[in-house]
């Protein structure tokens, strides 16, 4: 790293960004995130962790899915640095994830809180709610204390 490279902490997109149009299906999810809970559907016939908001369990194929609330915490599973946005809308750099959450299932989301360089696979990271516009909350992931190596 050059002396003249600039070191950003990424943070939550402004507004303007292409925001999320709730349906039936996913509109707990929503509501929960506008209330600081992140929430996921969990099978009452084989236990399995839904995500993201479906009619029938991906495991077993019952309709008996319940929604429940995550504690937020899980590590990244993958990553990537997007550079060249879709849309002029969103502020570049910035990193999508694959966050594992600790109840079993995964969520694509974007990273917070750390450079790009501070990112890495088994990281482990909490939700934070950011409201991006018109009321609209999004959840974002940030390291967890002792989750950026120094
Ligand atoms: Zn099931």
């Amino acid at each position: 790293m050059s002396e003249h490279t600039i070191v950003t902490v990424l943070g939550p997109q402004r507004a303007g960004i292409p925001l999320p149009t709730p349906t039936v299906l996913s509109r707990p999810f929503w509501e929960g995130c506008a209330e600081g809970e992140l929430r996921y559907q969990r099978c009452t016939a084989c236990g399995r962790a839904e995500f993201d908001p479906n009619m029938l369990c991906r495991g077993c194929g019952s309709d008996d899915l319940e929604w429940q609330v995550s504690a937020g915490r899980g590590t990244v599973y993958s990553y990537t640095e997007v550079t060249r946005p879709q849309t002029p809308a969103f502020t570049s750099p910035y990193v999508v994830v694959i966050v594992e959450l600790d109840e079993g299932y995964h969520m694509v989301s974007n990273i917070v809180g750390c450079t790009t360089a501070d990112v890495r696979i088994g990281m482990p990271v909490a939700v934070e709610f950011h409201e991006i516009d018109g009321g609209v909350v999004l959840p974002y992931f940030a390291p967890t204390a002792g989750g950026v190596n120094p």
